[in-house]
């Protein structure tokens, strides 16, 4: 079962401004900053505003004006981002055998370099 959210968690301080981040997007509905440990030269972090732990969470709690506007969101940090042509990649770990780290939804937009296959 996916866990309550933890108010504490470091990106919730993020959105509410407690800790800062290197900010590349946000509307009503998401914001996007720079991960602060980079995998590859682009690594943009995409969360909703709202409490959701997870992908399943959100597809399950979320409305879907905030379903929609988070999707829109990754979309276009994509394009802003000028990653469409060269192409990148989307990843969002969940619960424990994905060593999700941070207890709230996100996002991954990796880029900037050949990424080689997916290994999992
Ligand atoms: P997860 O493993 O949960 O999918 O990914 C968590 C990501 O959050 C990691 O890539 C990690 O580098 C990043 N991260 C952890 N703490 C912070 C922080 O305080 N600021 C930013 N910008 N990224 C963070």
């Amino acid at each position: 079962a996916t866990l309550p959210y933890d108010d504490s968690n470091i990106f919730a301080k993020i959105l509410r401004g407690e800790i800062p981040c290197t900010k590349v997007y946000e509307d009503d509905h998401a914001l996007a900053f720079n991960d602060i440990s980079p995998q590859a030269p682009t690594h943009i972090l995409v969360i909703p505003k709202g409490a959701y732990v997870s992908w399943d969470d959100f597809s399950a709690r979320g409305s879907d004006a905030e379903i929609a506007g988070f999707v829109r969101a990754v979309g276009a940090v994509a394009r802003d981002a000028g990653l469409v042509a060269p192409g990148y990649r989307l990843l969002a770990n969940a619960g424990t055998h994905s060593l999700q780290e941070v207890p709230h939804l996100h996002v991954h937009i990796v880029a900037g370099r050949p990424l080689g296959p997916l290994l999992v």
